[in-house]
């Protein structure tokens, strides 16, 4: 009885396949960056809407924010959230491919719903906006859209299909030096040189970096660095993100990187604004016991979990808060080989291809049987939520 729903959910995901390609690949060719997902969020929400969902926009105070809800009939059911990201990067588009992550959410939730709907509690599709970077599940969280959520999943396109991969907390720091100008040939001794300030900043956390945890990342850019050769330059400024696995340990290293800006102003005489972004991701905390339900239903469609290291290739996202809050899985579907690595031009081909849409097709599948599972036995939500007490 219960593999037969599970067969009839399969072929639901099936019937929906030419429209959700369609969904997939007009968000991927209209690539919009963080808070600005206008056209997705349409896209998305008109599906919904024409499948009986009742959506609402700009949740949590983001105009590209929105949950859809569908109420089964078991009203004691759990409320099983579906996460659907949609954001672009600059300059490259979907080179992170959430187009493949919000089609699979949303079809995963309309298949449950077209053949399951006598057996689920309640299905809610939160459109998470400006995941690279601005913290969009961040906010959601503080506006206490996730009070009534028992879980979240969610999955995300890459080169290899995994169930659990570790990510690692991250922050934005700017260091704005400030000199004073003069010519740099004729009058160099009136000058203070605000670029020696962001240079060695750079020379200082790269002689920092040997003394470091191998999972510390440190990286970043020159955002101001003068106008002409012949100008000392009186401001230069640079962003970084200091990424570290475990927190306790990531607050000492943003200290020790505050530090090395700190020291490049006293070594060059300048003034140093340090400006924190107000909010960190934190590291994800994995649910192996909804993990291990994935996995059990990915197998079930004959989709077997490629061998690697949940320490492996690790980034960071703001679904790592959320984790926090919830049981939640963010599973890794493979839509290329892995050679291709996700934030380039090859990573946003693929998330295009047919096997980018072969990819979202058993993510909708994946997420869809999962959900169902947790609904269909009470006892698998009190293992999970066990797992996430500790307990
Ligand atoms: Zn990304
Ligand atoms: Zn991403």
């Amino acid at each position: 009885m219960q593999n037969g729903l599970k067969e009839s959910i399969i072929k639901e995901v099936e019937r929906l396949k030419p429209d959700l390609i369609e969904i997939c690949k007009t968000i991927h060719r209209n690539p919009e960056v963080k808070f600005k997902e206008f056209k997705a969020v349409e896209v998305l929400t008109a599906f919904l809407k024409k499948n009986d969902f009742g959506v609402t926009q700009g949740i949590g105070g983001l105009e590209t924010a929105f949950n859809a809800v569908f109420k089964g009939a078991e009203k004691d059911g759990p409320t099983i959230s579906l996460l659907a990201e949609y954001d672009a990067l600059p300059q490259i588009g979907h080179a992170c491919g959430h187009n493949i992550v919000c089609t699979a959410s949303v079809g995963a939730a309309v298949a449950l719903k077209n053949v399951a709907h006598d057996s689920l509690g309640k299905i809610v599709v939160v459109g998470t906006p400006a995941e690279e970077g601005g913290g969009g599940k961040i906010t959601l969280i503080k506006k206490g859209i996730f009070k009534d959520v028992d879980l979240a999943m969610m999955v995300h396109p890459s080169n290899k299909t995994r169930m659990v991969r570790l990510m690692l907390a991250v922050v934005e720091i700017r260091f704005i030096f400030h000199g004073k100008s003069a010519h740099a040939a004729a009058y160099p001794y009136e000058g203070i040189n605000a670029l020696d300030g962001v240079i060695l900043t750079f020379n200082n956390i790269n002689a920092l970096r040997q003394q470091l945890k191998d999972d510390v990342r440190i990286h970043g850019i020159i955002t101001e660095g003068g106008y002409a050769p012949n100008i000392i330059p009186d401001r230069a400024s640079a962003q970084f993100y200091v990424r570290a696995l475990e927190e306790r340990y990531f607050k000492k290293v943003v200290e020790k990187v505050k530090e090395c800006a700190r020291g490049a102003s006293i070594a060059t005489g300048t003034k140093i604004d340090i400006k924190m972004e107000e909010f960190t991701y934190r590291p994800f905390k994995p649910n192996y016991t909804l993990a291990g339900i994935f996995r059990e239903n990915l197998s079930f469609i004959d989709i077997k979990e490629d061998p690697g290291d949940e320490r492996g290739d690790m980034g960071s996202s703001d679904i790592g808060n959320l984790s926090h809050i919830i049981p939640t899985i963010h599973a890794d579907i493979s839509i290329c080989d892995d050679k291709i690595v996700c934030h380039s031009p090859d990573f946003r081909d693929a998330a295009l291809s047919e096997k980018g849409m072969k990819g979202m097709i058993i993510g909708a599948k994946g997420l869809a049987l999962t959900a169902f599972d947790i609904f269909r036995s009470p006892d698998k939500m009190d293992m999970i939520r066990k797992e996430f007490e500790g307990k």
